[in-house]
Formats: structure tokens, sequence, C-alpha cells
């Protein structure tokens, strides 16, 4: 019996701290994580919103999957070896979506990035021209406004690594007139003149001509993307530029301590800049467990140097070791916090679709994003708040650059750097991140 005692208690001990709420406000604040049916109610404040996505790969999963052909992949079908085609985003509601033309980091070495940026600027611009009932490519948010009242899909572009301007400034200019609305400065390698949170520091920040670079897009009104970048490099973009950035695809920090999510100093800095967080579906990015293992990828890079074989053994102890399942209810625990951080002007979404390898439950697609309106209408945001987060504080703060990059034409505080060009592109260490996109 003695034992028998012994044995339950801690038993019933466990059971009663798995079962109990943590506490509860946080029990009244998240009264059910299950399973989510969309409301009429919500329907109609989705209807109401442009909603706006800060991130979507599949210009990089059509050059993959499809040589880059639209022919060979059609995506006015459904097309279920993707998570985006036209009938699913037109199901979500999208109303206007960055389109990123991403290339990797290793095309860096080898002196390709232009040309491949280049090739991945074409793929949009091919996009929109072959579906001119559902897709326009937006310049402005005056362009987006305009397609979304035509019933259309705003498409604009979105560069993911700065090592794609090749360290001039001159292409980073002709990257504007192609198109490009927002350049993420770096990706998972750390640049001659921007760190990346995923691998060692060169500059803890921005490199003077970082900054210059910073200085030409706020002129030219670029939005300046703080996703990728290290926290300090974050911190150094903030202090020196003049119109507020973006995270294209990022989430909280304190939910999920990894270095490509973003801090709460970090969070309060852009509330006072008028920047905005777009929250990343990515689960490793929103599952609290995320952050831990990272710091196991990181151990198991050093313990395996070629980057072949380390993938190998991270793809394995991914297997042994996969993550509880995320849901749309993580997804808007970061979008939560984030408002309570840094208000509710400053969070956004940036799905990651077609980058990501996996999705959180009810996130499965570009189909789903009203299950995240009836989530936050559950969690007591009203309609106007919720516009804001679809999509309302992305054009606030694109309408900013572009005012700030207005002023700065009519009234130059100096010349304009005609050449600048930096750092030569050397780049730091081997470290080429994780070997993923997301
Ligand atoms: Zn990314």
């Amino acid at each position: 019996m003695v034992r028998l005692v012994i044995l339950v208690l801690p038993v019933v001990a466990i059971l009663g701290a798995l079962t109990q709420p943590r506490s509860p406000a946080a029990d009244a604040k998240k009264p059910d994580r299950g399973p989510v049916t969309v409301s009429d109610e919500a329907r109609r404040i989705h209807a109401a919103a442009i909603v706006v996505d800060g991130h979507n790969d599949l210009p990089w999963e059509m050059r993959e999957k499809g040589g880059s052909s639209f022919v060979k992949i059609d995506i006015a079908r459904p097309q279920p070896r993707l998570m985006t085609d036209i009938p699913r985003l037109r199901a979500g509601g999208v109303g206007a979506q960055f389109w990123s033309v991403y290339v990797p980091a290793e095309t860096e070495k080898d002196h390709t990035a232009v040309a491949k940026t280049l090739e991945q600027i074409d793929v949009v611009r091919r996009m929109v021209k072959q579906y001119p009932n559902d897709l326009e490519l937006a310049l402005t948010v005056a362009d987006i406004e305009r397609i979304h009242k035509e019933g259309k899909i705003a498409s604009l572009i979105g560069i993911e690594g700065g090592y794609s301007i090749d360290n001039s400034l001159g292409v980073l200019r002709m990257m504007y007139l192609l198109g490009v609305r927002y350049m993420t400065l770096t990706h998972t390698a750390t640049l001659a003149w921007a760190d990346s949170a995923t691998d060692e520091p060169k500059n803890h920040g921005l490199s003077k001509f970082g900054e210059e670079v910073v200085a030409e897009m706020n002129r030219l009104g670029m939005l300046v993307d703080i996703s990728h970048v290290s926290a300090d490099t974050m911190r150094h973009a903030l202090r020196v530029t003049r119109a507020p950035v973006i995270a294209s695809h990022s989430s909280a920090f304190a939910i999920d301590p990894h270095p490509r999510n973003v801090p709460d100093d970090v969070l309060k800095t852009v509330a006072k800049n008028g920047g905005v967080i777009m929250v990343n579906f990515y689960p490793e990015f929103i599952l609290p467990e995320g952050g831990r293992r990272y710091e196991i990828m990181k151990e198991m890079k050093k313990q395996y140097p070629e980057e072949k074989d380390y993938l190998a053994a991270m793809r394995q102890w991914r297997k042994e070791n996969p993550l509880p399942p995320a849901t749309v209810h993580h997804v808007v625990d970061h979008i939560d916090h984030i408002v309570q951080v840094a208000g509710v002007d400053h969070v956004g979404l940036g799905s990651d679709f077609d980058g990501i390898p996996s999705t959180p439950r009810q996130l499965e697609d570009v189909s789903t994003y009203p299950v995240i309106t009836q989530v936050l209408l559950d969690r007591g945001y009203t309609k106007e708040q919720i516009i804001k987060i679809l999509g309302g504080n992305l054009l606030r703060a694109m309408r900013k650059a572009e005012e700030v990059a207005a002023k700065t034409k009519s009234n130059p505080p100096a010349p304009p750097p005609v050449s600048g060009r930096g750092g030569g592109g050397v780049r730091f260490g081997e470290s080429s991140g994780e070997g993923e996109r997301y």
C-alpha cells in the first residue's frame, strides 16, 4: 500500500499539472485551442480587409519544380504539390502578395546572385502577364488599393538577401526600377556589410556600406526588411533608417527563442519606427521548442563540417525527434505577443508558404487565412484591429516609406552615391546557415 501511495502521488501530481491551466488569465485568454470553424462574421470581416502576406516563395518553387514555366505548372488550376495557386489565393481572400525573388546564399560565392535574382523577377513578371484577370504587378500602395478594388491580387516583389545587389548601389537602384519593393538585408549567411541571425557576426550590425544601403533604400522607397538578420543588425538598421522597416516573415523571440525571431526590445523600437513584424507560420519559428532545436542543429553543424553530411544527419535527427504539432493558435499567440509589446499597429502576416517544409494545422496553404481572422475574433479583437493585422498595418508602413522617399527626392540631404560599392563580395566564414531558405 505504501509503495502504491508513493507511486500514485507523483503520477497524480504530474497529471494534475498537465491538465490544469497554467494560470486563470492564460486560460481566459485561450479558451479553445481545438479546430476552428470560420463563421459568417469572420468571413465578412475578412472580405472587408486588404489581406497582405509579406513572403511567399512560389517563384523559387516554380523554378525547382516547373522549370519556371507556367505552362508546365499552370497555377490557374489546383496544384496540390504546391502551397500556392490562384484558386486557393482566391479562397484565402488574398489582396496583396509579396512574391519572394529568393536565390540561394551560395550564389554569392560564384557571383551568379544578380543574374539569378533577375531571372526570379522575370518569373514574377511573366506570372502576372500570364494571369491578367487574377494578378497585377503593384509598385505603390495606390496600386495595391486600385488592383484590389478591381478584384485582382496585387503582386509585389521582395528580394531575400542583400547579396542579390552584389555590393552595388547601382544594382540596388535597378532592382527598384524592375519593381522590387523590399529587400531582406541578409539571408542565412553574414555578408561583408550585414550580419545574419544564423551565421557568425562580422560587423555586430551593419558596416558603413550597410548603412549606405539602408539610406539608399530609404531614398528610393524600398522597404528595409529585418527578417533573417541578427538582432544587432535589426537594432542598427532601426537606428539609421528614416522610414518604417518590416520583418517580412519573422515571429516573436520571447515565445520561441530562435535567432530568426524578433526580440522584445526590437519590437518596442519597431513600434516607435512605425514598422510591422509579419508573423512567419513555420512550426520551428513559432513553437517554444524551436529555439532549443536550433541550438542542437548548431552543435551538429560543428560535428559534421561537410554540408551534405550535416544535412543528412539533421534530416535523420528531425525524423527521430519530431516537433509537437503546431496549429493556427500558436501563430496567433505570436500576434498576441507582438500586440502586447509593440501594439496592434505593428503586426502583420508573412506566411513563408512554399518556402517551408511543414505548416501548422489549419494553415496548410494560401486558402487558410480566414481561419486566422476567426481566431483573432475569438480572442476579442475588433473588426478595425483585425483589418490592421491582416494588411492595414503594412499598407500604412509602405505609404510612410513612399512619403519619406518623395521628400528625399524633392530635397536630397546629400548627393546620392553614384556607384557606391562596398565589401568586395567577401563573405565571412564558410557557413551558409542551415542549408534551408525559410
Ligand atoms: Zn526566409
